[in-house]
């Protein structure tokens, strides 16, 4: 029989470290699987300026190890591993990390909803890594990239996928964004509070986002659009200097101080995706999910005779919570998803114990 926890916590970014200090002060003895990239998103991120108490700003990769040892000092069992498929038709719920043999971490990762299914229908049929009588959810998103040269060099010196996070550092600096979402329009508007000039690369001739914002965005005296474009290159010796930019068939070269990825998000829910209920983003939906599913998973549970919305943080399986980006697709910033990590963990604290009493 596997080892059984009560509770295991799944990502370890700012969601999935302070669910682990929560419930460990809270002696449920959490066991945390790191997985591959521990820290998540801020591990690559340079100064962080909005995250409360540090009035001088703090390197992500420092704020992440600091929430890293402050989980482990109250006991959290932190494992170096990435759990690879799960069961969650019954408690205990079962959790494996092993992969099939001839299949690498890279394949697991890049294969399509139904070839991983198919992988973990595999994996399921050894003996589970643990069982778990609750489980958080904190696997996080990744920003979506274009695979243009530059882009990974220069992330954290001129390359931001977070407006909210960095326009600041942009004071009267040419800054560039790339795409026509939602996303793109509101770092576009973010941006021109601080920079001197905005320019936005879509590579259609219409954006996607909604009128209210692309008429903000498309009225604005800051702002330049280049429609039909496409950025190929960072260019830059320590920072961003330039880019080159395809714009009606030809090469240009730009100067740039800053380059902003507004293409979207992927939420990291694969391993999940035949567990639990995911929107059409690929996003967990928990009961306060802002969004019609999540508005519906709240009736439901509203519908259970409580005056409160029991359990906030749970998604569509009782006893699984999930916090952070895998279920934000509003705010994505490092306090938010720490705060929905704390609240994952008040609630599977509370949940655990109405099972038992
Ligand atoms: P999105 O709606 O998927 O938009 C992504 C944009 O990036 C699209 O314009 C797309 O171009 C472009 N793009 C994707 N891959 C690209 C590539 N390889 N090269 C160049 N351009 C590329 O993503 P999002 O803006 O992050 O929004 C995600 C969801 O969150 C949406 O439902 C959105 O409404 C919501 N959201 C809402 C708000 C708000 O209401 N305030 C704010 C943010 C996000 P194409 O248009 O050509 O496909």
């Amino acid at each position: 029989m596997a080892e059984t926890a009560s509770l295991v916590i799944i990502g370890s970014g700012p969601a999935g470290y302070t669910a682990a200090i929560y419930a460990a002060r809270a002696k449920l003895e959490p066991i945390l699987y790191a997985g591959h990239a521990q820290g998540g998103q801020l591990m690559s991120t340079g100064d962080i300026e909005n995250f409360p108490g540090f009035k001088d700003g703090v390197p992500g990769a420092e704020l992440m190890i600091n929430m890293q040892q402050q989980a482990e000092r109250f006991g959290t069992d932190l494992r170096h591993q990435y759990v690879t498929a799960v069961d969650f038709s019954q408690r205990p719920f079962k959790l494996w990390t092993n992969l099939p043999q001839g299949i690498t971490s890279q394949d697991f990762k890049e294969s399509s909803l139904q070839e991983l299914s198919a992988i973990q229908e595999k994996i399921r049929q050894e003996e589970p890594a643990l069982a778990a009588e609750a489980v958080i959810i904190a696997t996080g998103a990744v920003a979506r990239k274009l695979g243009i040269s530059g882009e990974d060099k220069f992330l954290g010196r001129g390359v931001s996928t977070c407006a909210v996070c960095d326009a600041a550092f942009y004071q009267d600096k040419i800054v560039y964004v790339v795409g026509g979402g939602d996303s793109a329009m509101e770092d576009t508007l973010a941006l021109t509070k601080f920079a001197k000039k905005v320019y936005v690369i879509h590579r259609r001739d219409k954006f996607r986002a909604s009128k209210i914002m692309q008429d903000r965005v498309l009225n604005h005296g800051k702002v330049e659009i280049w429609w039909n474009s496409q950025v190929k290159a960072v260019l830059g010796e320590n920072m961003v200097e330039g880019l080159t930019i395809e714009k009606d068939g030809e090469l240009r070269e730009v100067k740039a101080d800053g380059f902003f990825l507004a293409i979207g998000h992927r939420p990291n829910s694969n391993a999940f995706a035949d567990q639990l209920e995911i929107d059409a983003h690929g996003y967990v939906v928990t009961r306060q999910s802002p969004s019609m599913a999540g508005v519906a998973a709240a009736n439901q549970a509203l519908g259970e005779g409580e005056p409160l919305l029991t359990y906030p943080t749970m998604t569509s399986v009782e006893g699984v919570f999930a916090a952070g980006d895998v279920v934000d697709l509003r705010y994505m910033q490092a306090i938010t998803a720490a705060g929905q990590g704390a609240a994952a963990a008040l609630d599977a604290e509370r949940w655990l114990e109405r099972q038992t009493s």
